[in-house]
């Protein structure tokens, strides 16, 4: 399991639908407000 940086919900990876690559690095969320969020502000949060 994954963990979505904005919301530290669980996310399954083979499930996921929304995702970000940041530093060659694969990031997961659970919708796509989660993603849009993240995307805007990355720096915000760990992942
Ligand atoms: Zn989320």
């Amino acid at each position: 399991m994954a963990k979505d940086p904005v919301c530290n919900m669980n996310v399954d990876e083979k499930k996921a639908k929304y995702t970000s690559d940041i530093n060659g690095q694969k990031v997961y969320f659970c919708r796509s407000e989660c993603k849009e969020t993240f995307d805007k502000n990355p720096s915000e949060y760990k992942y």
